[in-house]
């Protein structure tokens, strides 16, 4: 069984657009890492590429949108409108 790290929350991580990725600092001075296709995917752990470590993504799934991205607009009705498409995802 995978013993993780840490855990870290995907409001923690820093998110780079052009690559999808979410990225978190791992003690070695590298970064985990984790695309947003694997948190879409259901994948909750964050590799680090330079050492053997890893974390466990706490999220929300209605939270995976751009969290940085100014064109995704959280309405106050309670649902997140996603600009890559016509994705509506009801909050719990
Ligand atoms: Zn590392």
């Amino acid at each position: 069984m995978a013993v993780f790290h840490d855990e870290v929350e995907i409001e923690d991580f820093q998110y780079d657009e052009d690559s999808e990725t979410y990225f978190y600092p791992c003690p070695c001075g590298d970064n985990f890492c984790i695309t947003k296709e694997d948190l879409e995917n259901g994948e909750d752990v964050a590799t680090c590429p330079s050492c053997s470590l890893i974390i466990k993504v706490i999220y929300d799934k209605a939270f995976i949108v751009h969290p940085q991205c100014r064109r995704c607009q959280i309405a106050t009705a309670g649902w997140l409108f996603h600009h890559t498409g016509a994705v509506l995802i009801e909050l719990p």
